[in-house]
C-alpha cells in the first residue's frame, strides 16, 4: 500500500518543471518550481507547518489553543490545514475587500472568519491590525503566528525549500529568483543556497514596481502577496544580490502565458517571478540554470487576472478581447 498519514505529510517537495515556451531564444535553462503542489495549493504550507511545530516545541502553542492571524488568503489555508490536523481551532482576520471565495475556502476548512471594514483607518478599533490583537488578547489559549516577524518563516525554507532545490539541480542551479512579500521565501531559500554553494548561487528578488524592495514607497499596484510599504522582520536584507522591479502589466502578461503556453496556472505573482527570471536569464550562459518559485495556483485570480474583462477595466487588454463569438471560432 502507498499512501500518507495525514494531507500534511505531503507539504514540501514539489516539482520542478522546466519553461520551454516562455524562455524561447534563451540560452539558459529556467526550472520553476512549482508550489501549488503542495497539499494547501501554495508555498504557505510550509511556514504553516514550522510555525505551529515550532510554538508547540515553545510551548506557546498548547492542547485546545487558538490559532488567530490576520490573513485572508495562502498562508490561512495552510495555517487551517495544519491546525486540523493537530486539533487547533483557527480564527482569521481579513477586510471586507477580500473576496467572499476567499473567506469561503478558510470556512470550509473549519476556520472562523472575522470580517472588518476596510474604510477605517489602522487605529481605528475595528481595523484590521486592532482586531486581531484585541482577539489574541481576549481569547483563551490565542497564539498568533506573525509571519511577518516569527523566524519560522524563513526557516522553514532554510530545512526545505533550499535543501529540495539543491538536491533536484544536483548542485547545478547558479541563480534563484523568487518574489518577496514577508521576504521569508527569499531570505531562507537564499540563505541556505549561498551558505551550500559557496556563495556562487546569485539570489534575485522580484518585486512589484512601487513596493519597498526595490526603492519605492509602497505605491499601490495589483499584483497580491508580494511587495511591501514596509520593512518586515522576516526579510534579511544581505541575501539578495539583486532586485528586479516587475510592472503589474508584464506580471499579467506572463501569468496568463504560463497557463496558455506551459500549461501552469498560477496566481499573478508567478508571473511576476517568470518575468523577472527571463529578463535575467536573457543575459546568461548555456551553463546557467535559473530556478524560478511559483508560489500559487491560478484558480483563487479567476476573476481578475484571466478574466478579460476585469484585464480591460486597468487597461492590460484591450477591451474587443472580451469573450470570443461563433464567427471567432469557426
Ligand atoms: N506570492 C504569493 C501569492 C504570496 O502569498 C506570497 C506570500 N505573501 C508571496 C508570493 C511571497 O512570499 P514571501 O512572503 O515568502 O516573501
Amino acid at each position: 500500500m502507498e499512501y500518507v498519514e495525514h494531507v500534511i505529510d505531503l507539504v514540501g517537495n514539489t516539482p520542478l518543471v522546466k519553461l520551454n515556451s516562455l524562455a524561447e531564444g534563451v540560452s539558459a535553462t529556467v526550472l520553476a518550481k512549482v508550489e501549488y503542489f503542495n497539499p494547501g495549493g501554495s508555498v504557505k504550507d510550509r511556514i504553516a507547518l514550522r510555525m505551529v511545530e515550532a510554538a508547540e516545541a515553545s510551548g506557546q502553542l498548547r492542547p485546545g489553543g487558538v490559532i488567530v492571524e490576520p490573513t485572508s488568503g495562502n498562508t490561512g489555508v495552510g495555517l487551517a490545514i495544519v491546525a486540523q490536523r493537530k486539533g487547533y481551532r483557527c480564527v482569521f482576520v481579513c477586510p471586507d475587500k477580500v473576496s467572499e471565495d476567499k473567506r469561503n475556502a478558510l470556512k470550509a476548512y473549519g476556520a472562523q472568519v472575522v470580517v472588518c471594514p476596510t474604510a477605517v483607518p489602522p487605529e481605528h478599533p475595528d481595523s484590521y491590525y486592532n482586531v486581531s490583537d484585541r482577539l489574541v488578547t481576549e481569547i483563551e489559549n490565542a497564539w498568533k503566528p506573525n509571519q511577518y516577524a516569527n523566524p519560522n518563516n524563513p526557516e522553514s525554507h532554510y530545512h526545505s525549500t533550499g535543501p529540495e532545490i539543491w538536491r533536484q539541480t544536483d548542485g547545478r542551479i547558479t541563480h534563484f529568483v523568487t518574489g518577496v512579500g514577508t521576504g521569508g521565501t527569499i531570505s531562507g531559500t537564499g540563505r541556505y543556497l549561498k551558505e551550500v554553494s559557496d556563495g556562487r548561487v546569485k539570489i534575485i528578488g522580484a518585486d512589484p514596481e512601487g513596493s519597498v524592495y526595490s526603492g519605492g514607497s509602497g505605491r499601490p499596484y495589483l499584483v497580491e502577496g508580494v511587495g511591501e510599504d514596509f520593512w518586515p522582520q522576516t526579510y534579511d536584507r544581505d541575501v539578495a544580490d539583486e532586485i528586479i522591479p516587475v510592472s503589474d502589466r508584464e506580471s499579467f502578461e506572463y501569468t496568463r502565458r504560463l497557463a496558455r503556453e506551459e500549461g501552469l496556472l498560477t496566481g499573478g505573482s508567478c508571473g511576476m517571478a517568470a518575468a523577472a527570471a527571463i529578463r535575467l536569464a536573457r543575459r546568461l550562459g548555456p551553463d546557467d540554470l535559473v530556478v524560478v518559485l511559483l508560489p500559487d495556483g491560478g484558480r483563487g485570480y479567476l476573476t481578475k487576472v484571466f478574466n478579460d474583462d476585469w484585464m480591460a477595466s486597468y487597461g492590460f487588454l484591450p477591451p474587443e478581447h472580451s469573450g470570443a463569438t461563433v464567427g471567432d471560432v469557426l
